[in-house]
């Protein structure tokens, strides 16, 4: 859906920092709901981008981790290079407004799709994101789901293991986020569901909403009443329905719009 030539003026209205503020001043409880756009800024390439791993196919299907050791091998080889530039991404100007709403008091949860873990570092109450696609900074046993810190696995490759296993069970470890064909965590997706049937307002950052299951939340939220805004450089599909739609920066739109929100008087 493109709105360009055909757009009205009354469309070209609502689209503005004030308007989208004011759209979610007047909703109680407001939820977010982010993709990689938000994290681009922290110099995260959006994985679906012509360097991202989806399209230059680096990431292996469950299968082929489970059964190929030369697969994991390669996997954990990757990991320990990568990890310390990994650890080295911080949270952005986006990620700390979001937590500036968290804090006043008027943002319900986050629902993300990325799996940067920026979001919980940017310092938000953990119970209030919901890691959709799992977390690249969480290493859980793939038989018996057990799950241990990022950092505490990098320790075991720094001390000489090729590929760490399961202290428990012996089973093959790999990062907690989904691969293709995966279903979403259960209990992250029924949160997730639950916070967007429940809440006034729904504010999309930085996802073009391509990505089913995920981007149906904002679409479930909309069925239940709430306020769409949305924040993202490209169309999405549901800008037809939306109160309020930004094509810009995730960043510094969403410093400025949180600030309007939160504005004293306002
Ligand atoms: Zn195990």
């Amino acid at each position: 859906m493109v709105r360009d030539a055909a757009v009205s003026e009354d469309r070209r209205e609502m689209d503005t920092v004030p308007a989208a503020a004011a759209v979610l001043r007047s909703a109680g409880r407001i939820v977010a709901f982010t993709g990689a756009g938000i994290s681009t800024e922290s110099g995260i390439p959006d994985y679906r981008g012509p360097n991202g791993v989806w399209t230059t196919g680096a990431i292996p299907t469950m299968t082929g981790f489970r059964d190929d050791p030369a697969v994991r091998r390669a996997y954990w080889e990757g990991r320990r290079t990568r990890y310390p530039e990994m650890v080295a991404k911080r949270p952005n100007r986006g990620h700390q407004a979001l937590v500036r709403l968290e804090r006043a008091g008027r943002l319900a949860a986050v629902i993300t799709q990325n799996i940067d873990g920026l979001h919980l570092a940017a310092g938000h109450d953990p119970e209030r994101v919901l890691e959709l696609h799992g977390s690249s900074h969480v290493i859980r046993c793939l038989d018996c789901d057990r799950r241990w810190s990022g950092a505490e696995i990098h320790a075991r490759l720094s001390a000489g293991e090729s590929v760490p296993g399961c202290h428990v069970c012996g089973g093959p470890l790999r990062a907690a986020t989904i691969l293709f064909g995966e279903a979403l965590p259960p209990v992250a997706l029924s949160r997730a569901t639950g916070a967007a049937a429940h809440c006034d307002a729904m504010l999309v950052v930085g996802s073009s909403l391509a990505v089913k299951p995920a981007a149906q939340v904002p679409e479930l939220a909309h069925r239940a009443g709430a306020r769409l805004v949305i924040i993202n450089r490209t169309p999405t599909p549901l800008d037809g329905i939306a109160d309020a739609v930004l094509r810009s920066e995730a960043g510094p739109t969403l410093e400025a719009l949180v600030e309007a929100i939160l504005a004293r008087g306002a």
